[in-house]
This record gives C-alpha cells, structure tokens and sequence, in this order.
C-alpha cells in the first residue's frame, strides 16, 4: 500500500503541499472544511464589488484533478488521534475517520478578537467568502439605509464606516470603501451624498503598515489622509456593540464613535487544531494559538506530523502566503527524500521575497529586500504578482475585466448582495445612544 500523507486545509499551505507531492509514491488525501482554494489576498476585494468570490475560490476539486494521487474530501476536521494516527472529519451528522501515515496540517487562522469575542456580530472579520459577502452586504447596505433615513441625523451612522486595525487589510478596505463612496457611488443615490462617507482607520499602534517600516508607513498614512479618511493612530477600541466602536487614546481621552458598519481587521488566531496536538504532543502554543514547531516544520516528538502556515510558529516569522507555500514545498520535500531513503532537507529556510499592500487605485507600497517602492510603480508590481499566483486561467482572465472596469472606470461589477447575507445587521433595532 503506497504511504498515505493526509493534509488538513486548502489554502495555501494545505494547497501547495499536495501539489508538491503529485510525483511522490504517496496517496494524498486533502480534507478541507470548504471546497474551494482561497485567495485571501483579494477578498477586500470581494467585500468592496470588484470582483466575485468565484474569482478568488476555484474549486480544489478541479484544481487536483489531473494529480491522480490526489484525492479531496469535504470536512471540518474535529479530532486528530496523533497516537492511532488518525483524523475525524464532519460534514454535518456526516462522520468520517482518515487514517494516514504523514500529516499536514495547514488550517490556519480566523479573526482575533484578542478575548473579546462579543464584539464580532457587530464588527465581522475578512477571512472567508462568507465574511467577505456579510462585508459587501453591510457595505453596499449602509448606503441604501442612509438613503431611507428622513434625517442627515439618522443617516450618518449609517455613512460612518469605521475599520479597526491597519495592516494591509485594514488599509486596504478603507482605501476601497472611499473609493467606492468618492466615485463609484458618487451619481448612484438622490437623498444622500455618498461622497461625504466617512471612513475612520482605527490603529492600536504608532502608525499604518507598520511592518513596512517608518517611511513608507508616513507616506501611506499622507496617501490615505489625501483621500479623505480618517486615520486615528494610538487608538485602542473599548466596546463595539451595534451602533458605534467606543476609541481610548494613548493622550487618555476617549470617544463613542457612531457607525453602522465597523469592521475588524486587528488580530487573527490559529486554528484551533492547534491545541489539540500540543495537547497529545511535547509542543506548545503561543499566545495567537500557534503551534511552536521544530525547525524542519515537525511537531516535536512527532516527525510524522507537519504544521504549516497561519498555524505554525518559528523563527517570529510573519502570518503570510509566501510563509505557507514555502513551508509545504519543504514538507513535501521532506517527505519524497524520507521515502526515498535520502538525507532530508533539515532546517526550514524561509526566503522573503517581500511584502506589498495597495492603498488605492494606481498607489500602493511594495518593500523588496532594501527596496522600497511606492505609488504608480508598487501598484504595477502588486498586480503583476497577483495575477500571477491567482490560480486558474479563467479566473486569472475574468479578474483582469474586472480591474478594468474598476480602475480603469468607475464602475463595480459585483454589487449584489442580499438583506440574508448582511446577517441582521441592516434590519435589526438599533437603539442610539445618547449623545455625549
Ligand atoms: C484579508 C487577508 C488578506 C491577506 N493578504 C495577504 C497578502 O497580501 N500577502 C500575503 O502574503 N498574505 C496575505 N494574507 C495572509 C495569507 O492569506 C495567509 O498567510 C495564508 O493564507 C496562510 O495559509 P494557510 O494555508 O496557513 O491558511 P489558509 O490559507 O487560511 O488555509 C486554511 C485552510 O484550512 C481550512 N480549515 C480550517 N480549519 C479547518 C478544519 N478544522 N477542518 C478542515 N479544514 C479547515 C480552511 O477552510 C482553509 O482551506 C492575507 C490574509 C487575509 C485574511
């Protein structure tokens, strides 16, 4: 019987890893809660109507189907018996046990609400397709309320987006959310003004894209300003509850922001799976719920187990797609020389091939090694390397007309959402609060 690796996720750690296997002597057997590959990357996108989810979220089945040792089953995987080498996966009242030889596990990361999780019915997070249209129909919703409100009083909450957090996809969806206000929607509504949205940026720390360093951390707080939002730096959110975000600042101050639609882009958590290994195994978790891995990926005491990606932690290294698809090339490469009977690659080397975040149509900030791109020059490199790791020819196409008639126009082609996706936030009660 051929040695049967099981790989827990299909993003891109998950994804990659059973790629990199395709000419091993294994069976792989990839068991993901959702059936799709995600590109997480462009879901502001989704959220903002650039472009559909089915862009970003081809269906793993077709993207395996020529890897005949590839097998997919739909599942959220519930246990893993690290002692029977096993995995329980569900789908519904529909219980399935998959015995395997070599582990991956790659099943990331969600929203973090760093212990106050009461606060995401009111502000969701973007890391799946249905965050990403829970966030388009709370988005395009708010501007249809503002539009039935008989007074600018009742209509402001309604016009007051507020994004907490601002790394990429904080900046990221605020610099689309103006866009959308300042010139798709410009002409769209006759009530309301929907240029005069506001868009608070709401960052804990000193500054926007911290990550990417002082300089262009200034430059993109300026580009963000330019478009008219807001950015509020030292700002720790309190509360979040259905009309507003209550902001404390480092000066001591506080404030009640008032806003229909807030969301959050502040912290993430590892899958909870994580925990469970270290629970039956000598590794421990850090505080974002990752598991501290040995230096070739291995879950110490268990070198037949890898955790990669969102859910790994070493060497500090950052929660990024590059981070993932590297470590499933090593463990992949792990693995064939294990079968192979030669010596293993050893130590995971992680070559950082930089980091970019857009800021708006046509500017964005791009750090390559010592090179700091910005603007026009960064925007084209971002689309470049997007297109070029989206999977899918067809998606590859369709993405490039819907930039053009996003960035090139004004227009959106994916506006649709539905009352149901917006999960009660456009139609619930909302008791104001009183003002001071
Ligand atoms: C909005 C956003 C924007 C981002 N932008 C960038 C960017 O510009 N550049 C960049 O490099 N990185 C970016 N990232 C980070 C990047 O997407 C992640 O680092 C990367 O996806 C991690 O890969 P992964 O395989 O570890 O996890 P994921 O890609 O999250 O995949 C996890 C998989 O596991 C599945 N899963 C989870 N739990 C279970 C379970 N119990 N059972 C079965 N399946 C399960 C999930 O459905 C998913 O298929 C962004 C992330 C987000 C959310």
């Amino acid at each position: 019987m051929a040695h049967r690796v099981v790989v827990i996720g299909s993003g891109f750690g998950g994804l990659f890893a059973a790629k990199k296997l395709k000419r091993a002597d294994v069976e792989v057997t990839l068991i993901s809660r959702v059936s799709h590959h995600l590109f997480q990357p462009l879901l502001y996108q989704v959220a903002t109507g650039i472009l559909s989810q089915g862009e970003i979220a081809p269906a793993t089945r077709e993207i395996l189907k020529r890897q005949r040792n590839a097998d997919v089953l739909l599942g959220e995987v519930t246990a893993i018996d690290l002692t029977n080498k096993t995995v329980t996966s569900q789908v519904g009242v529909h219980r399935k046990v998959t015995e395997y030889d070599t582990l991956i596990v790659a099943a990331g990361a969600s929203t973090g609400y760093f212990g106050n999780d009461q606060f995401e019915p009111y502000a969701p997070g973007l890391k799946s397709i249905d965050d990403a249209l829970e966030l388009r129909a709370r988005i395009f919703g708010a501007f249809e309320m503002a539009e039935l409100q008989d007074k600018p009083e009742d209509a402001a909450p309604w016009l007051t987006f507020v994004v907490v957090g601002a790394g990429p996809t904080g900046v990221e969806l605020a610099g689309q959310i103006a866009e959308l206000s300042r010139r798709t929607l410009r002409k769209d509504f006759r009530s309301i003004d929907p240029t005069q949205a506001r868009v608070i940026l709401l960052e804990g720390g000193d500054g926007v894209l911290s990550t990417f360093g002082p300089t262009q951390s200034t430059k993109a707080r300026q580009a963000l300003e330019k478009m008219g939002i807001d950015v509020r730096c030292n700002a720790m959110v309190q509360t979040v509850d259905a009309t507003g975000v209550e902001v404390k600042y480092k000066d001591g101050s506080s404030e009640y922001l008032s806003s229909n639609c807030v969301v959050w882009a502040a912290g993430v958590q590892a899958s909870p799976l994580g925990a469970q290994l270290a629970a039956q195994s000598d590794a421990e978790v850090d505080r974002g719920g990752r598991v501290k891995v040995n230096p070739d990926l291995t879950l110490p005491g268990h070198p037949e187990v890898f955790v990669i990606g969102d859910m790994m932690a070493l060497d500090n290294l950052p929660g990024v797609a590059q981070v993932a698809m590297q470590g499933a090339k090593h463990s992949a490469r792990t693995i064939r020389a294990r079968l192979e009977d030669k010596p293993e690659p050893g130590a995971f080397d992680y070559f950082d091939k930089g980091s970019m975040a857009t800021i708006s149509r046509f500017r964005a900030v791009a750090n390559v090694g010592k090179l700091q791109l910005r603007g026009f020059l960064a925007w084209m490199a971002w689309l470049f390397i997007h297109i070029l790791y989206l999977v899918g020819f067809q998606q590859k196409v369709s993405t490039l007309g819907h930039w053009m008639v996003a960035f090139l126009g004004r227009a959106r082609a994916e506006r649709t959402f539905t009352l149901e996706q917006a999960r009660g936030s456009l139609t619930n009660e909302r008791e104001a609060r009183p003002p001071g």
